[in-house]
């Protein structure tokens, strides 16, 4: 699943190549992926004016007060190809722009999802009302993320995988910055320290920036491009690294079920 600098390596190639651009064509192979599509039709003749993100949704702007938000779901991949290439393997969506290049949206699972929203009304859709800061936003500091800690029970680790406190850190990049900020996963929330969650704030932050910094730097050439951003598994210091030696202390990283989902640590480091 595309986690938040996955498609925030998927926005910056993408915006280069369909910002001021007018769409020309739209072809839907089919209607529904996990929910009904909007009518995509009526977007012929109007012009993409950027490209942004929200958490795990990618925001098309339009001209006209109208906004195309789209989830990845599972499998979505979005590619940018020549409008002559013949439609690919799972390929449900073509949107023709005027260069001559289109962005076609793939997706074997179809658990992605799209909607045509009013721009000035998106803070209160049901998509985004309950969104807490972006990861990388001034809002995302120790002090915001203390008053979300204070008096809770929770696991620490749940507590920064709710998207209604901070959007985005999903299973690995919460474990891997647990690790550097040295808090054990298990923790209560309200049990830690302000100067730890502060580093704990620094730790989510330079996790994501890296991994964004990693993805970007594989799909410089978006355009043509068939490969999908993944992750770099060669980087993470506790994921899915069970019984190795940990590279800070030499001690087996040891893997534990949270929330029924699987959370790797070191016993030594993380306290
Ligand atoms: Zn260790």
């Amino acid at each position: 699943m595309p986690e938040l600098p996955e498609v925030e390596t998927i926005r910056s190639g993408l915006a280069p190549h369909l910002s001021g651009q007018r769409i020309t064509r739209v072809q839907m192979r089919r209607n529904n992926l996990r929910y009904p599509l909007p009518n995509l039709m009526q977007l012929e003749g109007q012009m993409i004016y950027g490209v942004e993100r929200r958490a795990k949704y990618l925001l098309f702007q339009l001209n006209s007060d109208a906004t195309l938000v789209w989830h990845l779901g599972m499998t979505g991949q979005f590619h940018v190809l020549p409008q002559q290439s013949a439609a690919g393997f799972h390929e449900h969506v073509q949107i023709d722009l005027q260069h001559g290049l289109s962005l076609r949206y793939r997706d074997a699972r179809r658990f992605g999802y799209a909607g045509l929203l009013a721009t000035e009304r998106m803070p209160q859709h049901p998509w985004f009302a309950n969104l807490g800061p972006e990861p990388l936003s001034s809002q995302f500091d120790a002090e915001y993320l203390a008053a979300q800690c204070q008096g809770r029970c929770v696991a620490i680790k749940s507590r920064i995988m709710d998207a209604s406190v901070v959007v985005g850190v999903g299973n690995i990049y919460a474990a891997e910055s647990l690790f550097r900020a040295g808090i054990h996963p298990a923790r209560a929330a309200g049990r830690i320290a302000h100067a730890r969650l502060a580093l704990l704030v620094d730790a989510i932050q330079s996790v994501l920036r890296e991994a964004i910094a990693a993805g970007g730097s594989t799909i410089s050439d978006f355009v043509h491009s068939d490969g999908t951003p993944g992750y770099f598994a060669h980087q993470f210091q506790v994921y899915g690294r069970e019984g190795q030696p940990c590279y800070r202390c030499g001690h087996a990283i040891k893997k534990i079920t949270q929330a029924g989902r699987s959370t790797h640590y070191c016993p030594r480091c993380q306290h």
